[in-house]
């Protein structure tokens, strides 16, 4: 029997949602509750081809998902809420206590609380976002799917750092990753080019302003690049990936900064933005480098070489590898950046890929190595909200 879930993705000023048919998988409608806090707050939602979008005070949380409740009556995309029977709510970090999606109730909400140092603005945001749903229908369960339950299946020599492990005993801390939920969608996805693979390893590359790569062997995590946080890991739109830690010291010694100052630095002003001084979106970084500008042409190829060594550290972590796919903002639509990225590691890894057909490829599956590749190539656009609508109807058997 068919029934209407609804996945959301609450942000510290943000609350992205979509509403599932399920198990069909249809996309009933979609939208984002945006600028919370403010007079100016945006709400859109699509539906049936269509698009409304309106400029109204959004106060808080509680105030967006009102707005949310009431437009699926107003619009008639629902004819009660009822209709709703979860709710799947994306949480970043779910730390040391969390493998799988769980029931989101009070037990969870604790834990998903007790995180929040290791993710302040999101645990926090994402608590507020369950408890407006929770105010509002409280009788419609809630499932937790977090962003780190992917990746729990690593082994103590890919999770643990280097540094004294009554650290990792007294504090937790420890290598948890990110984008686990895309990660591990991709590697389902990714099976579609492998048949009659047995047992396909896949690298994947969730390269958005967040970025980071995952190594997947048997349908799990191996090894993943993002780290205690998602500031681990390859350069990003703003945050620096893996450095030398001394640098934090170096460089708070030399601007008379603070280690909290330079952490926010390292976070937002990092990556591709400080190094390049234009932007962190590859579009304005790839424009200037088309009128030649150093800088952006340094940073590109930063960029390419970062992601290119975490490939080249998978590939050997996997004993090799069957494809490699490209996904999220950058990795789906930008051939330029896809371009950069394989012909660094081509050689070693065998690849051939038709540059004709990469190059203007944006947001469709596709396979971009030729028939002789020794590693496949692929561009898959992810999907975390079916993963957490599934996830829904996994565990509540619905
Ligand atoms: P994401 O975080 O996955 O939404 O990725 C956003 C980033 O993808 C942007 O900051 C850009 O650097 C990059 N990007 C490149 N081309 C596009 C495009 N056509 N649409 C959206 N993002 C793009």
């Amino acid at each position: 029997m068919s029934t209407k879930v609804m996945a959301v993705n609450a942000g510290s000023s943000s609350l992205k949602f979509k509403l599932y048919q399920m198990p069909e998988e249809i996309v009933i409608c979609s939208g984002i509750a945006d600028r919370i806090g403010h007079d100016d707050g945006i709400f859109k939602i699509s539906y049936d081809s269509k698009t409304k979008k309106k400029v109204i005070p959004l106060r808080d949380h509680r105030v967006a998902v009102k707005l949310l409740l009431d437009a699926l009556i107003d619009l008639q995309i629902v004819q009660s809420l009822s209709e709703i029977q979860a709710i799947g709510h994306r949480v970043v970090q779910g730390g040391k206590y969390f493998s799988d999606s769980v029931l989101f109730d009070l037990a969870t909400a604790e834990k998903i609380e007790s995180l929040i140092p290791l993710a302040p603005l999101h645990n926090h945001a994402h608590l507020i976002g369950y408890q407006a749903f929770k105010d509002a229908l409280p009788d419609t369960p809630a499932i937790a799917v977090f962003d780190t339950a992917f990746h729990q299946t690593m082994v103590a020599q890919d999770y643990l750092f280097p540094i004294p492990y009554r650290y990792f005993e007294k504090y937790d801390i420890r290598r948890y990753g990110a984008h686990g939920t895309s990660h591990q969608y991709l590697g389902l996805e990714a099976e579609e080019f492998l048949p009659g693979v047995e047992h396909p390893r896949v690298i994947s590359c969730h390269i958005g302003s967040g970025a980071s790569i995952t190594a997947i062997k048997d349908r799990k995590c191996v090894a993943t690049s993002m780290g205690l946080t998602p500031l681990g890991g390859i350069m990003m739109g703003t945050r620096t990936g893996d450095i030398d830690p001394s640098v934090m010291m170096y460089a708070c010694k030399m601007t008379g900064k603070d280690v909290y100052e330079m952490y926010q630095i390292f976070n937002h002003k990092s990556g591709m933005l400080g190094v390049s001084g234009i932007s962190n979106d590859t579009r304005d970084i790839e424009e200037a480098t088309e009128k030649g500008d150093e800088r952006a042409i340094i940073t590109n190829q930063l960029f390419a070489r970062r992601v290119a060594d975490y490939i080249g550290q998978y590939f050997v972590r996997l004993g090799g590898a069957d494809i490699i796919v490209f996904s999220a903002g950058i990795g789906e639509n930008s051939g330029y950046y896809r371009q950069l990225i394989i012909d660094e590691i081509k050689d070693a890894l065998g690849i051939t890929y038709d540059k004709e057909k990469n190059l203007p490829l944006r947001g469709e599956k596709a396979l971009i190595s030729l028939p002789d590749s020794r590693v496949k190539v692929a561009i898959i656009p992810t999907d975390e909200e079916i993963m957490i609508a599934r996830d829904c109807v996994r565990i509540l058997k619905l």
